[in-house]
């Protein structure tokens, strides 16, 4: 075996170590208890992975004396891991928990983007491809290009919606099915063309329109089925690293790629059962999903309390159960509502929690909030388990939720949100929304609860609203 063949061989070992750690590495993930673990396991994955590839590249360069291309490709590597790995550890040291799902969206779009890029090298130098692998090779560049610039262009939007830099209402426009259906038809169409006659033009074409396509799918999704669009791109975002593996002749990424998109997929599937919702709905760019409507609705009067006025409710209930939501996470009201929580308990008040699984602005965000300040995980239920007992219940506390409370998901089937499961609060004796406005949620639905007869909202910065009670308490 000469020397190349021997570093390669041990490369693919690496590899498959590496895959494996992978796989292991999701298994510690699926569990809270063992995810450090599975954390853990992807770095070292990662870690050999990084560490066969540039040997890898070394053992080239040596051993091919006059190949001087393969000390410049070390530098760039190098240059690359150095930069790449840079702005990875500080964006992750400073990313607030709120901002988590719009990093993870942007970072989607990076691999999305550096599938296009293989691709496009793939049409730019197709020397060495064997002619009777030639239609194989074509097929690869334009399929890798196509879902690379769908994920892209899909990543960038559901960030520019994640952080609130565009809005989070779906875009209708005429014949939005037929838009989506027509691309995927005249994609296949250029792909038999381009196989047929690999042309640049004809790989220009397919770039725009995956761009387009992209940008399409995620705009037309409403803001209550964005949990699911981001599992949805994660997964598109491993199929994109699958199709630059197989462009790039590199087992590890098909694998790597293969293990992301189905997990991923597996993900948006089981979500959108969760939120009773369909898969193939989101998938297909919110097909069927219709834009939320103005608010024209004459609500009535809606009745406010102040922080003493609901220190006076809680001195005289028996059972509290609070429903935080993305505001409770956005004012770090944690740390005061475990206090409160305390306070109550002392009192001999039953406090529980009912937790929605999308509440927050990722899969568990509540669970790491309370978990953060200490709440204990025996009064920390989810929706299920508390949904029927909020009948029972004396005073809800909705402490920055919207969207997981509202019941027009259950009472009116023409709501963009309709048939998704929510927390049933208004059974309880009383309600207090803490928030600093009447506006809806994330989906841009207005919330009837507002407006309901036991329920009284309390205005302001949650955080300081669950101090101001502590203090009147
Ligand atoms: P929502 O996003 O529906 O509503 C949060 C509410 O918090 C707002 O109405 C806002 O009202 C209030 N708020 C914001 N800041 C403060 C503050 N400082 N003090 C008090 N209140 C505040 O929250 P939910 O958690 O109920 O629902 C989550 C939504 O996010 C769902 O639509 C879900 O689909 C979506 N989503 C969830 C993801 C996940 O994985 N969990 C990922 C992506 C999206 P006001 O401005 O009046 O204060």
């Amino acid at each position: 075996m000469n020397g190349i063949a021997l570093a390669q061989s041990v490369a693919t070992a690496a590899y498959i170590v590496a895959a494996l750690l992978f796989i292991l590495a999701l298994g510690g993930l699926s569990k809270q208890e063992s995810a450090r673990r599975g954390i853990t396991y992807g770095v070292a994955g990662m870690t050999i992975a990084l560490v066969a590839t540039f040997a890898l590249v070394i053992a080239n360069g040596a051993l091919v004396p006059d190949d001087t291309t393969a000390f410049f490709g070390v530098g760039l590597l190098l240059a690359a891991v150095l930069v790449g790995g840079g702005i990875g550890l500080w964006r992750a040291r400073v990313v607030e928990m709120t901002g988590m799902p719009e990093l993870i969206a942007l970072l989607h779009s990076f691999v999305g983007l550096a599938a296009v890029l293989v691709g496009w090298n793939g049409h730019l130098y197709a020397e060495g491809v064997a002619p009777e692998l030639a239609g194989i090779h074509h097929a690869e560049v334009f399929i890798g290009v196509f879902i690379g610039a769908v994920t892209f262009t899909g990543s960038i939007v559901a960030f520019l919606k994640l952080s609130g830099r565009m809005s989070s209402a779906p875009l209708v426009l005429p014949g939005k099915n037929a838009l989506n259906i027509g691309a995927l038809a005249l994609f296949v169409a250029l792909t038999v063309w381009y196989v047929l006659t690999p042309t640049l033009g004809l790989l220009i074409a397919v770039t725009v329109l995956a761009l387009a396509l992209g940008w399409h799918l995620v705009a037309s999704i409403g803001g209550g089925d964005m949990p699911v669009v981001v599992s949805m791109l994660n997964s598109y975002s491993g199929w994109a690293a699958a199709a630059a593996g197989f462009l790039l002749n590199n087992d590890l990424l098909i694998v790597t790629g293969a293990l992301v998109g189905s997990s991923g997929a597996y993900l948006s599937y089981i979500m959108c059962q969760a939120m009773n919702r369909s898969f193939l709905s989101v998938i297909a760019g919110g097909f069927g999903i219709e834009a939320p409507r103005a608010d024209t609705e004459d609500h009535g009067v809606h009745r406010e309390i102040d922080a003493a006025g609901v220190a006076e409710l809680l001195r005289t209930a028996r059972s509290v159960v609070i429903t935080p939501g993305y505001g409770m996470a956005v004012a770090q009201a944690q740390y005061p509502v475990a206090d409160l929580t305390q306070r109550l308990r002392d009192r001999g008040v039953a406090v529980r929690f009912g937790i929605h699984p999308v509440a927050g602005r990722l899969p568990g965000h509540m669970n790491v909030l309370l978990a953060e300040a200490r709440v204990p995980y025996d009064i920390v239920f989810e929706m299920d388990e508390v949904n029927d007992d909020f009948a029972g219940t004396d005073v809800v506390l909705v402490i920055g939720a919207n969207d997981t409370v509202n019941p027009a998901a259950t009472d009116d089937p023409s709501s963009p949100i309709a048939g998704m499961p929510v927390l049933h609060v208004w059974d309880a004796t009383d309600v207090v929304v803490f928030k600093r406005s009447m506006a809806s949620g994330y989906a841009g639905v207005a919330n009837p609860l507002f407006w309901r007869e036991n329920t009284q909202m309390l205005f302001g910065d949650a955080k300081q609203r669950v101090e101001d009670i502590l203090r009147a308490l």
